[in-house]
């Protein structure tokens, strides 16, 4: 099937609260051209460099998400253009990305990455420590960033049980957050979760945004 099939049977099966970031880390920029062509206007990218490179060659109605670990010493470069960062998974880093939207007077959209998986090496807050930390004054001085939900990654598993109740665990921490600490934010309202072998899950569980690569674009050779 091509990118445009692909795109249209994903579409067909979300919800209207549901968008879909076509992931294309890998994939050259001809085939973001033929997503965009077939109206996909949302796309993700886990590198730095080739986010900034595609976004200087491709159309400016592009929304860009960064969805992979971001280093704090990157950040200058997609300041200026990136619409959502998703893995934001320490103060520091929120700190960095503050400091740079400051520096390009514009306010940064991000999500909270949440460790939800049964395994070591993902990145991200637990409960205790997000919540101590959006309670504290670093965080209540920010004033260019702006916290508009959560974003987890379930473990890498056949278990669709598993993956199920780490994702239920996300949607019910969103939802203790929203009605605890930003009941005033009408803009948090985001919950970044599921990938291509388990968005229809993520969807179940409350996802309004999830990152498709290879459902999509097909396999990578590589990230
Ligand atoms: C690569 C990636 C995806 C997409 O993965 P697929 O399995 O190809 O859909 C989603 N989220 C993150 C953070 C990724 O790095």
């Amino acid at each position: 099937m091509s990118i445009a099939e692909n795109l249209q049977k994903i579409q067909s099966t979300l919800p209207e609260e549901v968008r879909l970031v076509a992931v294309s880390k890998t994939k050259p920029n001809s085939d973001l051209e033929e997503a965009y062509a077939a109206g996909q206007r949302i796309f993700g990218e886990n590198k730095v460099q080739e986010l900034a490179g595609k976004h200087e060659a491709l159309p400016k109605d592009i929304e860009w998400h960064m969805i992979g670990h971001l280093q704090r010493n990157k950040v200058k470069y997609i300041a200026p253009f990136v619409a959502l960062i998703h893995g934001v998974d320490s103060g520091r880093l929120l700190a960095e990305i503050n400091k740079q939207a400051v520096k390009n007077d514009r306010i940064i959209d991000v999500l909270l990455q949440v460790h939800i998986a049964d395994e070591e090496t993902k990145f991200g807050f637990d409960e205790e420590e997000l919540t101590d930390f959006i309670q504290g004054p670093v965080f209540l001085a920010m004033k260019n960033v702006r916290v508009v939900g959560l974003m987890g990654m379930a473990t890498y598993t056949s278990d669709q049980e598993q993956i199920r109740s780490e994702f239920a665990s996300l949607s019910d921490l969103f939802q203790r957050l929203k009605a605890n600490n930003f009941q005033y934010a009408d803009y948090f309202k985001e919950i970044s979760m599921g990938m291509s072998g388990d968005y229809p899950i993520a969807i179940e569980e409350g996802s309004t945004l999830v990152r498709v690569g290879s459902a999509i674009f097909g396999s990578r050779n590589y990230g």
